[in-house]
C-alpha cells in the first residue's frame, strides 16, 4: 500500500507554553503521534504578523488581549506533516478553553485559562496553507524521509 497523501499544518507553542517550559512536553506529544517535524523555530512574533495571522478575529472582544499575549514573549513555530495532520493536531490540542478541554489533550492537561491555552493549530487545510506561508519563508519547511514511516502508515514493504 502506498503512503497516503500528507498534509502539513502550522502549530505555535504560544508564549505561555515557552514561558512555562512546556515546549518539550508539547512537541513530544506531536512526535509520538507520528507527525513529522518539517519546520521549527523560536521567534518573538511581532504584532504585524500576529494581526495578519489572527485577522479573522479582528472584531472580537478578546482580540486586543490576544495580540498582546501572543507578542509578550517568544513562541515556537512548527510545521508538522502527516496523514490528516490538521485534524489530528486539533484533536491533540483539545477544545479552545483549558477549562473545557478533555484530559489527555494538551489544553486539557496543562491549563484552565481561556486565553493562555498553550498551542495554536490551523483549523483547515486552507488555513494551514495560508498560515505556513506567513510564518515560514522559502526553504524553511523541509522534505526529508521519515525514518519510522513504515510503522506509522503500515507500509509493509518499508519494514523489511
Ligand atoms: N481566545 C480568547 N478568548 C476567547 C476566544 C479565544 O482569549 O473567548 C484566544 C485563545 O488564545 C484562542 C485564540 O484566541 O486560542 C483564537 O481563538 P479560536 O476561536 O480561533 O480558537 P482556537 O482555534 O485556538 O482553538
Ligand atoms: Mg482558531
Amino acid at each position: 500500500m502506498p503512503v497516503p497523501p500528507m498534509q502539513t499544518t502550522l502549530v505555535l507553542v504560544k508564549p505561555d507554553g515557552v514561558g512555562r517550559a512546556l515546549v518539550g512536553e508539547i512537541l513530544a506529544r506531536f512526535e509520538r503521534k507520528g507527525l513529522q517535524v518539517v519546520g521549527l523555530k523560536l521567534a518573538h512574533l511581532g504584532k504585524d504578523l500576529l494581526e495578519r495571522h489572527y485577522g479573522e478575529h479582528k472584531a472580537k472582544s478578546f482580540y486586543p488581549g490576544l495580540i498582546q499575549f501572543m507578542s509578550s514573549g517568544p513562541s515556537v513555530v512548527l510545521a508538522l506533516r502527516g496523514l490528516n495532520a490538521v485534524s489530528i493536531v486539533r484533536g491533540l490540542m483539545g477544545k479552545t478553553f483549558g477549562k473545557d478541554a478533555a484530559p489527555g489533550t494538551i489544553r486539557g492537561d496543562f491549563g484552565i485559562s481561556d486565553s493562555f491555552n498553550l498551542v495554536h493549530g490551523s483549523d483547515s487545510p486552507e488555513s494551514a496553507a495560508r498560515e505556513l506561508a506567513l510564518f515560514f519563508g522559502p526553504g524553511e519547511v523541509l522534505d526529508y524521509p521519515q525514518g519510522n514511516r513504515g510503522w506509522i502508515y503500515d507500509v509493509a514493504a518499508e519494514l523489511s
